[in-house]
């Protein structure tokens, strides 16, 4: 079990290698709000164009449901690359044929050519992976080899993350080196005491995983939209907040669970409620015993965790030798709602250990509220794969390239 890496894949000079990144960047319109996840492709793809290849680059962007959908095209993307890019920098919006070859026929080594969404065509994601591999013989019919380097995406198994990786020599780039060696710290012996923050508002996705660290962790400290449904587990009243009304016996034998294990979860002591979901939502903050009693009632909305829990939750992330955080504690793009996560943001860059900070959402949170990469330990592209990767889940995508 140990990754292919790039030295794999031998002599590059002069060969076409499809390089499938993970260029989910967030867009305002066609303004890129975060380039974080541009910025982490380059090493790979200047390491290729060192060698001399002839790069063809492939992501997907957004959800377009296997249609072409010019609001999720990669020109943005290109565009930005092109400013931090030596070589050119071109885009299709097809995957294969003549327009492609003629382009990779065309291009000089140390060029890139990106191809056009890869949701655009249904068969990336579709379930049968005989429609699956069609797609990827397709794209691979330009490219001598492949570099896997999407890490974001290394918990799917869609075409261009397996099937692909399959069709040519294959090999994973030097994002997804560096993103398992780092969260390998992290399933393996790490520092104690282990502290993982998780938030957002992928409910359900991430309800699952707190069953799966319970057995690792020594805290777990839960905000963000999921929170309400622990609330609810625990008999407290949310009012309007985000809720998965099907989980709540779910996670009342989490938090059973967690009590034999030893683990202490934390979740928050007060809430700021707000009148509705809007930045300039008028709100107060409120005890969790009595969320429902303010102005707005039961139509109030948890929107961020309250002083009292920001402080507390930054007490536990401080305190610890290892600390993974995903998801952000509170609607942090509302300017009125990010102190919490900007609280737990800022103690962990105070922590005298490895801190990860895992998930687009996230990453882009640390960013926005003007942190820099530098203060902490990692941040990983990926919040799904990271988190999968954690609970000790496979991942298609790096099986792929034999992990
Ligand atoms: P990804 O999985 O895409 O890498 P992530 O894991 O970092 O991202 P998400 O689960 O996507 O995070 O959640 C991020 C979103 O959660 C943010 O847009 C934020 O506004 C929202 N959010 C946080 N707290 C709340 C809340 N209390 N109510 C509603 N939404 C919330």
């Amino acid at each position: 079990m140990s990754l292919r890496t790039l030295e794999s894949l031998g002599d590059l000079n002069g060969q076409v290698a499809g390089v499938r990144l993970d260029l989910n960047v967030p867009l305002d319109g066609t303004t890129i709000t975060d380039d974080g996840r541009i910025h982490a492709a380059l090493p790979t793809l200047r390491e290729l164009a060192a060698q001399g290849a002839k790069i063809v680059a492939m992501s997907h962007l957004g959800r377009p449901d296997g249609t072409v959908d010019p609001q999720y095209s990669l020109k943005p993307v290109a565009a930005r690359l092109g400013e931090l890019w030596e070589g050119a920098v071109t885009s299709v919006e097809s995957h294969s044929g003549d327009e492609v070859s003629s382009e990779a026929e065309r291009m000089n080594p140390g060029d890139i050519l990106i191809l056009g969404n890869l949701r655009f065509d249904s068969r990336e994601t579709s379930k049968d992976a005989a429609e699956r591999a069609e797609f990827a013989a397709e794209i691979a019919s330009v490219c001598d080899v492949v570099v896997s380097d999407g890490f974001g995406v290394v918990h799917r198994a869609q075409a261009s993350v397996v099937e692909l990786e399959a069709a040519r020599p294959s090999a994973a780039g030097r994002l997804i080196e560096k993103e398992v060696g780092v969260l390998s710290q992290l399933t393996g012996e790490p520092e104690r005491p282990y502290t993982v923050v998780l938030g957002g508002s992928k409910v359900s996705d991430k309800l699952g995983v707190i069953e799966a660290l319970l057995p690792h962790v020594d805290n777990l400290v839960i905000g963000g939209g999921m929170v309400f449904t622990v609330l609810q587990a625990q008999g407290f009243q949310t009012g309007s907040s985000l809720l998965e009304k099907d989980q709540i016996d779910t996670v009342k034998g989490y938090l059973a669970k967690a009590q034999e294990a030893g683990v202490t979860i934390h979740v928050p002591v007060d809430i700021v409620m707000a009148s509705g979901f809007a930045p300039d939502a008028e709100h107060e903050v409120l005890p969790v015993e009595a969320l429902e009693s303010g102005r707005f009632g039961s139509q109030a909305m948890g929107l961020d965790i309250g002083p009292a829990s920001a402080e507390a939750f930054a007490q536990v992330v401080r305190s610890s030798k290892t600390v993974f955080w995903n998801g952000p504690m509170g609607v942090f793009e509302f300017d009125a709602f990010a102190a919490g996560t900007r609280a737990v943001a800022g103690a962990l860059t105070e922590v005298d250990g490895l801190s990860v900070v895992g998930g687009g959402d996230s990453a882009a949170a640390v960013r926005l509220l003007g942190f820099d990469d530098e203060q902490f330990g990692h941040i990983s592209t990926g919040g799904g794969a990271s988190l999968e990767f954690l609970e000790g889940r496979a991942l298609p995508g790096l099986e792929a390239v034999g992990w």
